[in-house]
């Protein structure tokens, strides 16, 4: 039963994403995918509720980008098996109450999160955001990883590889030890990585970014991804990087 959820939730990402063919090559991946040890998937969309994060060109408000990738996320991990936890689930900050001033607020929004990392110890920790640079011309997924659990860069080597293999077969972005600006990322304990999916100051990338479809895609991405790393452990994926097994070129041959 939980087996066909499974694939029932991939074929259903699959066709979604366009695919063709993508439902029997997935099979045997699928099947393997989830253990009873599944890990819980903390989906962090960044910002919310008064702090809005970059903006676009055109009006674009990156919680809302943010919110909506995350609740993508939400619903195929969870048809995947995963046992899921929104930091937020609509337009809102999470601060404390009763807490006043702009700076305050924030401050207290970040410990909030981070409070909530501290309670699911065996989690694996997902932050949604969208970049913004004074370079219109900048574009591209980057995945930034924490420093204090050694398969948070695993995880971010994961995500940038299918992004770029399957969506962005341009990018050469490479994935980026969080420095102590990235607060979330440098004090939570468990894996942990911040995807910034794209720039909000590239007008076509921005356009891409709030397309429903382009969110799918790369929301399936991101959750596959996390099923990849769930399914290998360290020192197998990192042999990968180099000479990839059979298993995973067979993974990286599902194209959306
Ligand atoms: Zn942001």
């Amino acid at each position: 039963m939980k087996r066909m959820t499974i694939l029932c939730c991939l074929a259903a990402a699959a066709v979604a994403c366009g695919a063709v063919g993508f439902f029997h090559r997935i099979e045997s991946v699928a099947a393997e995918a989830i253990s009873p040890l599944t890990p819980v998937l903390l989906i962090d969309a960044g910002h919310g509720g008064f702090d809005g994060g970059a903006q676009g060109a055109d009006g674009t408000v990156e919680k809302t980008v943010n919110l909506e990738i995350s609740q993508r996320i939400n619903r195929i991990a969870s048809l995947c098996g995963f046992q899921t936890v929104m930091v937020r689930d609509s337009d809102r900050s999470v601060e404390e109450e009763g807490i006043t001033g702009l700076r305050n607020r924030k401050v207290s929004d970040l410990h909030q999160r981070l409070k909530l990392t501290e309670q699911y110890p065996q989690a694996i920790f997902l932050s949604i955001h969208q970049n913004h640079f004074p370079d219109e011309t900048q574009w591209g997924t980057q995945v930034f990883y924490g420093p204090n659990h050694p398969q948070s860069r695993i995880l971010a080597q994961q995500i940038q590889k299918n992004v770029i293999e399957c969506l962005q077969p341009e990018n050469r972005r490479a994935i980026k030890e969080a420095q102590d600006n990235l607060f979330l990322l440098t004090q939570t304990t468990v894996p942990a990585v911040m995807v910034e999916c794209g720039f909000l100051s590239n007008q076509e990338e921005c356009k891409q970014l709030c397309q429903p479809d382009y969110q799918q895609q790369l929301s399936f991405l991101i959750v596959r991804s996390v099923l990849e790393f769930h399914k290998q452990d360290a020192e197998g994926m990192e042999q990968s990087d180099g000479a990839q097994d059979e298993k995973t070129v067979r993974l990286l041959q599902l194209r959306i």
